[in-house]
This record gives C-alpha cells, structure tokens and sequence, in this order.
C-alpha cells in the first residue's frame, strides 16, 4: 500500500495511489491536516484501513503534500552514513582533520516545520543568512509501532514504511555552531514524498537511490552501503527515548552532495533537484 496526502477542492485529504501511482482514493482519516500521521496511528491501535470518503481521482489534478507534512516533532536524521559520501568527504571538507570512522551513528534534528511537499519549492535563504546550500537526497523510514530501547533483532518490526525527503542544507551554518540543527532546518528545507510506501510492499534496505541537479545525475548509490544500517538505527535513536508511530528517521546520503565536488558546487535560483528511490517514486523541487 501507498499512502499518500494532497490538497483538493479546497480541503487536505489523505488516502492511498493506486500501484500506477496515477489514482487517488480518499480515506475517511479524521485531521487530514495532519497527513499520514493519523491513519498511521489508527491502523498501529489495530483498527482497520478506513474506508472510501470519495471518489478516485486522477494524482494530476491534485495538489501532492508530503506525507507527513507537520510531523509530530524533529525528524531523527543520519550524517555520514554512505561509505562513499563519508570518502568524498574525507578528501574535502574533512581534508584537514579527517574524522574516525566513528563506532556511532552521527545523528542530528531537523525542525518539524521545515518540512514541505514533494514538489513545493525550496526557498533559498539571502546570501547574509547562507551562501552554500545543497542537497541530500535520502530515503526516511517512517515508524509504525512505537518503543524505547528497540533492539536491532526486532527494529524492523517497527517500521511502518519508507519516503523520500531531500535534507536540504546550508553547509556554512551546519559547520559553525558545533552542530547541526540550525543549518539542516532553514523553512522549507526538508522535501518530503511523493507519498510512504508501505513495509509490507517495499524494502528499504536494499533499493536504489539517485539525485539528478538540473537534470544532472549527482548521486547514484544503494542502501546496502549504509555505514549504520536501517535496524541499527532504530536502534539507537529509540536508547532511552521513546520512538512513536509516525517519526521519522531519515538515512543519510549517498556520495555526490555539492560539497564534495571540486570546486564544491552550490545551489542557486531555479535550480531544480530531483530524487528517485526505486520502489517509492520521485521528488522534484525547484530552488529560489
Ligand atoms: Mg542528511
């Protein structure tokens, strides 16, 4: 199953695409301001997929939302975690004082609000806030049952499925504070969608992900060359916190961001970034 969220006739809808991906059904799901998040949470309790509120409908005549599109709070968000974007990294930024490889997963937030819908455009900030933006094209697992201290041996069993998002980031701000919230959470900075491919119909651990810059193919990788696999990382974000259904945990990105290139390659007005992951669909979102 696909779920997806949109706008339409005025008022948000959430509901399921058919395996074309070209026809919606909308679900009688209570807050459907919410996107995703209520029916995830209904069907976790056990009850049953709501049934019909409309008519099917064509996904071109609608406006798509991300799936979640005000998540119930800072979307957990992998860093470094492709063995080849942790390589380009290692010869550029990190030429000069080249990191360990790390016995943990590098986990940052990115703010709830930054998240728009899968073809919404990015603002890019003026040049007195940032002047390096780029992209991280990345595939996010979307919790189903919730738990604390989940251990990888049963973390899959969380998942409720799996999206898109772009983790859209000023590099200049992300390597200043000592942290990185404030340069991964600009508004609009997290693209999300086109809709959550469903665990029980898609793998995330072994499908493909690419970025195209203007058409350009920028990044080209496999889940499989995760550093920190999927179930690892469920892992360590639920020690001692909570996760709920309807979090999110986005992967990390594969080699080819702007900042590994030489000389590193910025995003600037009317650029357009486009996001592919097998299995799920594609993202497009224009920059200005
Ligand atoms: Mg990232």
């Amino acid at each position: 199953m696909r779920i997806a969220s949109w706008h339409w006739g005025g008022r948000d809808h959430v509901g399921t695409i058919s395996a074309c991906g070209r026809e919606l059904t909308p679900l009688a799901v209570p807050d459907a301001s919410r996107g995703a998040l209520p029916l995830i949470q209904a069907l976790v309790r056990g009850e049953p997929l709501p049934s019909p509120s409309g008519a099917r409908l064509p996904v071109d005549v609608v406006t798509l939302r991300a799936p979640l599109p005000k998540p119930l709070r800072s979307l957990f968000c992998a860093g470094r975690n492709y063995r080849a974007h942790a390589a380009e990294l290692a010869t550029t930024v990190f030429r000069d004082s080249p990191p360990k490889q790390d016995e943990w997963p590098i986990v940052f937030g990115k703010l709830p609000e930054c998240v728009v819908g899968p073809y919404d455009d990015v603002r890019l900030p003026g040049s007195a806030v940032s002047t390096q933006i780029d992209y991280e094209s990345e595939l996010a697992v979307v919790i189903g049952r919730g738990g604390r201290d989940i251990p990888r041996s049963r973390a899959m069993d969380h998942v409720f499925g799996y999206t898109i998002v772009n983790d859209v980031t000023a590099r200049d701000v992300q390597m200043r504070h000592g942290q990185w919230d404030l340069g991964k959470s600009f508004d609009t900075f997290c693209p999300m969608g086109p809709w959550i491919a469903t665990a029980d119909e898609f793998d995330g651990t072994d499908t493909r992900v690419r970025c195209w810059v203007n058409g350009e193919l920028r990044q080209d990788a496999r889940t499989t060359d995760l550093i920190f696999d999927i179930p690892t990382l469920i892992e360590t974000c639920s020690r001692g916190i909570t996760l709920h259904p309807g979090d999110v945990i986005a992967t990390g990105t594969p080699a080819g961001v702007g900042m590994g290139l030489n000389p590193p390659q910025w995003l600037k007005t009317g650029d357009k970034v486009r996001i592919e992951i097998d299995g799920i669909g594609a993202i497009e979102n224009a920059f200005g």
